[in-house]
């Protein structure tokens, strides 16, 4: 297929896409629709346990190595104000991190891998993953074993503020570790007139919010990222009662484990203090939600390669507190995330975030580079050259 006619075919896919956003597990007709789309294209779709997304694959030569190349397809829960004339059909719900380029992208790759396969090295399979804003959904496909013959991943994200088909990858963590926390102060309620007869938790909630900004202003050099944010308080009903509990919930940010792991701890133990200055109970449980994403930097190198021999702009990824649930495939598999601009005027997750389509043929044919030139590299030589460069 040609390049004309490629993103003519994407833009229809991708409006089409963008109308019909569904929420993480709920990807019903989403997956009909690229079900669909890759048997008229004559793409063998896998028998993977998945209720919504799916796995595909495009079978070069038998036996040789795998690839693989992943969009993630669920949208958010965020009401459409971007004024398009394919704007979102589904109240409430919007494709407001671009996940539908991804998945018209993917489907692009797919298409043009099925007329190259016959030069194909080996295997090439198409990851739809469900799920990725939080749900979980690396996991379930993780889960499902279909991946476990994979030689090396690929995906790709798009970036609202960089200009459109410019691509932005860097070596190593570029998205954060993400965790959440939860912390339930349990005091006394009574007679706001009262004090004295109750165990206030609002002004123990208060100090742990105050204290917990000191962690990371205090504790955590300033050249080492991280972020806490409290994000949720829930208590009272009305103005003349103290209320028995007080409810606050947020996250913490950072680049690897043990980070992470230590500012947790230390908010523990602002906890464990509020016990004993406010008399209150304290019920304290975070948990790692998403890990750092991890860049492999020989195949970083690489990919930046190719993407210049497909004539397109490479500039450094500058490393986001966001999550990304790419990382778990790369826990287990080498392989590079990286992003494409789509110029859009506003961020991700906002209501007025455009993702522009004109580089949809571009990300379509690197997507296909990265999958088709890894199998024939790794069918050449299991390494790239320049790994040696770094090996000492
Ligand atoms: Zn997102
Ligand atoms: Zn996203």
């Amino acid at each position: 297929m040609d390049k004309t006619t490629l993103q003519s075919t994407l833009e229809s896919y991708f409006t089409w896409f963008h109308r019909h956003p569904e929420l993480g597990f709920e990807e019903h007709k989403t997956t009909a629709r690229i079900r669909e789309l890759l048997v008229q294209a004559g793409v063998e779709i896998l028998d993977a346990p998945l209720e919504t997304g799916l796995i595909a694959r495009i079978q070069g030569r038998p036996g040789g190595p795998v690839t693989a190349l992943r969009a993630d397809i669920d949208a958010l829960p965020v009401t459409e104000a971007a004024g398009l004339d394919y704007a979102s059909e589904h109240p409430g719900c919007m494709h407001a991190c671009g996940h539908d380029f991804h998945l018209t992208a993917l489907l692009g790759a797919a298409i043009l891998l099925r007329e190259e396969a016959e030069t194909l090295a080996g295997t090439v399979k198409l990851l739809f993953q469900p799920a990725e804003e939080g749900a979980g959904g690396a996991r379930v496909v993780l889960d499902t074993g279909y991946l476990d013959d994979v030689d090396e991943i690929y995906g790709l994200h798009v970036m609202a503020a960089l200009a459109p088909g410019i691509i932005a990858l860097s070596p190593g963590a570029t998205y954060a570790t993400v965790g959440s926390f939860r912390i339930l102060v349990k005091g006394r309620g009574g007679h706001a007139a009262e004090p004295h007869r109750c165990k206030d938790p609002i002004v123990a909630a208060a100090q742990i919010i105050t204290k917990a900004q000191t962690i990371i202003s205090r504790g955590v050099s300033p050249f080492d990222p991280a972020v806490l944010s409290v994000t949720r308080v829930l208590a009272g009903t009305t103005w003349n009662v103290i209320p028995s509990d007080t409810l606050l919930e947020g996250t913490i940010r950072a680049f690897s484990v043990e980070k992470l792991t230590g500012i947790a701890e230390n908010l523990g133990k602002i906890c464990r203090g509020a016990e004993e200055s406010d008399g209150v109970e304290i019920e304290y449980t975070w948990r790692i939600n998403t890990y750092s994403t991890n860049n492999d930097p020989a195949l970083t190198e690489w990919a930046a390669e190719t993407a210049k021999t497909l004539g397109l702009s490479v500039v450094p990824y500058p490393p986001t507190m966001g999550g990304e649930d790419f990382a778990l495939y790369q826990q287990r598999i080498p392989g590079v995330f990286l992003n494409i601009g789509v110029g859009s005027p506003q961020e991700l997750h906002n209501p007025g975030f455009i993702a522009n389509p004109a580089p949809l043929s571009a990300a379509a044919e690197l997507l296909a580079a990265l999958g088709k030139g890894a199998a024939a590299r790794l069918a050449r030589n299991s390494r790239p050259p320049w790994r040696n460069f770094h090996a000492g």
